[in-house]
């Protein structure tokens, strides 16, 4: 192969440089043996490794099943499927251990080269998620799981048991990498109240002090996700004030002290106007799921509303609410949602149609929180309006006339690929506050990296280039087209975790996360699986 360009790597896996002109081969060959290059030929491109704001390792265990059901109530998804599975993990170790490192090599496989992911409730498996994350090589923010009200009873951990063990989490972290001293470790602890209707004003609270007592911890949690999320919040407000007169999810967690410059909020499709002020105002993230929202969210989040209000705007697979780990995936989803909420999505906006309230009818609203169940809606049915914020209406907007004029109406909403692709790399980095460290080629950066080689064998390639494509056309195919099979590499802190489909590592087993768990743990005893 003639190098067209190459990346040279320090020792320590930053960029020390990147040759794209005169005769790259002499130029590599002169640096010697001191540096590491990577040298890419075309129709070949090294990019940025992909970033996935918002994930959850147990879930992949029930990827691409159980989408038929609304987020809340004692019958909803969490309760259904997601509870007995993240409980799972805790009574079966050796389970916990594949679905973690099974989801690890699908999503490093994938090009994700930096996600940030939710644990579960339970502190040793979530210990073993590092462990793992450490064994593959993916940079990673992890966090345990804080639920101390409405939730399952064999899912649930009182206050002072959420805190004590988020702090044990914390202290289990190294907070630098042990091969480059000062420099970020590879797997960050973070702060992670699953989302405020499991969370009490105390353990919110205690959470957001953990946070700052140890330098400016991340915190991850979700937000406005969805029409029942919302109504819960407002009964919740409305029965057991977390904060009276809020009513909303976002200025709970604000009034906590869990907004912050390092906060990454999944979802937030249904933010208010103010909210949307509030998180600018906070520099606080979002980590937009667009396929997780098509099955949950009841909206499509105005991408371009949170950026123009000056929102950091992040992408994320949110497994297994989203059923693809795949960051390609995200921005595909991302691009289309975008293009419906421009256009619109009923044919009588177009040429203006009879206006209803949509199937389930008027306003309605079911009861209130119920002890130790996450309070279901009909999804159908939004709640009335309180607190000044505009009501959550179903249905097409109003006022459509022939020839498209509600759709003339409509802000500018549409994302493109390359916007996409942005939010999938230094967008997503920024969202995770991350932008020094990875989210682009530049020198004194990460070398979080993917070698991409399109369609390098039309069997193993989900598509086909002809002569004349340019490198361009190839990278516009790849975001579109393209799969793990064009992936040829990928790095992450200059390490060359994966090459040809071949880890650099062999399998981690169940009896060596428990050893690394006993050796890490110290005194405080043997772990053992269940
Ligand atoms: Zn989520």
């Amino acid at each position: 192969m003639v190098p067209e360009a190459a990346v040279v790597v320090y020792g320590d896996g930053t960029i020390q440089d990147i040759l794209v002109t005169g005769d790259v081969r002499a130029q590599v060959r002169e640096l010697g043996p001191v540096s590491k290059t990577v040298p890419v030929a075309a129709p070949g491109f090294i990019m940025p490794g992909l970033v996935d704001c918002h994930i959850h390792a147990p879930q992949y265990a029930f990827t691409g099943t159980g989408l038929d059901l609304p987020l809340m109530g004692p019958h909803g998804w969490l309760e259904t499927y997601t509870f007995p599975v993240e409980r799972r993990m805790v009574m079966d170790m050796a389970h916990a251990v594949r679905v973690y490192s099974a989801v690890v090599k699908r999503t490093l496989r994938s090009g994700t080269t930096t996600a940030a992911y939710f644990g579960t409730l339970h502190l040793l498996p979530t210990k073993a998620l590092v462990v793992i994350l450490q064994h593959y090589g993916q940079r990673a923010l992890v966090g345990k799981v804080c639920m101390d009200r409405h939730s399952p009873e064999n899912y649930c951990q009182p206050l002072e048991e959420n805190l004590r063990e988020t702090q044990e989490f914390v202290a289990f972290c190294p907070p630098t990498m042990p091969t480059a001293p000062g420099a970020a470790a590879l797997v960050q602890p973070c702060i992670t109240p699953r989302f405020v209707p499991a969370c009490s004003s105390e353990l919110q609270r205690g959470l957001a002090s953990l946070a700052e007592e140890h330098g400016g911890l991340h915190i991850q949690t979700h937000v406005a996700e969805s029409i029942d999320e919302v109504a819960f919040c407002r009964l919740l407000d409305e029965r057991e004030p977390t904060c009276p007169g809020y009513g909303r999810d976002a200025s709970i967690l604000d009034a906590h002290g869990l907004l912050t410059s390092k906060t990454i909020l999944a979802h937030g499709c249904h933010l208010s106007p103010a909210e949307i002020t509030l998180l600018a105002a906070r520099s606080s993230s979002v980590a937009h799921c667009p396929l997780s929202n098509a099955y949950f969210a009841d909206a499509v989040l105005p991408v371009r509303r949170l950026l123009e209000a000056g929102v950091r705007v992040g992408l994320g697979s949110d497994v297994a609410g989203g059923y693809e780990p795949s960051m390609l995936a995200a921005i595909r989803a991302c691009v289309i949602s975008s293009k419906f909420l421009q256009a619109g999505v009923d044919h009588y906006d177009h040429i203006g149609g009879p206006t209803t309230s949509g199937p389930g009818g008027p306003v309605t609203s079911t009861g209130g929180p119920s002890p130790g169940a996450l309070e279901g809606r009909n999804r159908s049915s939004p709640p009335a309006s309180t607190h000044g914020e505009p009501p959550l209406k179903r249905g097409r907007p109003s006022g459509g006339g022939v020839g498209g004029a509600a759709n003339n109406l409509r802000e500018p909403s549409e994302v493109g690929f390359k916007e996409a692709f942005f939010l999938a790399t230094a967008g997503g980095a920024r969202a995770l506050a991350m932008e020094d460290t990875v989210g682009s080629l530049e020198v004194g950066q990460a070398f979080d990296a993917l070698v991409v080689q399109p369609g390098r064998s039309s069997q193993r390639s989900g598509l086909d280039l002809f002569p004349g494509d340019s490198l361009e056309t190839a990278v516009e195919k790849f975001l579109h087209c393209g799969d793990d099979r064009d992936i040829s590499q990928v790095y992450v802190q200059g390490r060359q975790v994966l090459c040809d489909g071949a880890f650099d590592c062999d399998d981690i087993q169940v009896d060596a996360v428990l050893q690394a768990l006993s050796a890490r743990t110290g005194s405080e005893g043997k772990v053992e699986p269940n």
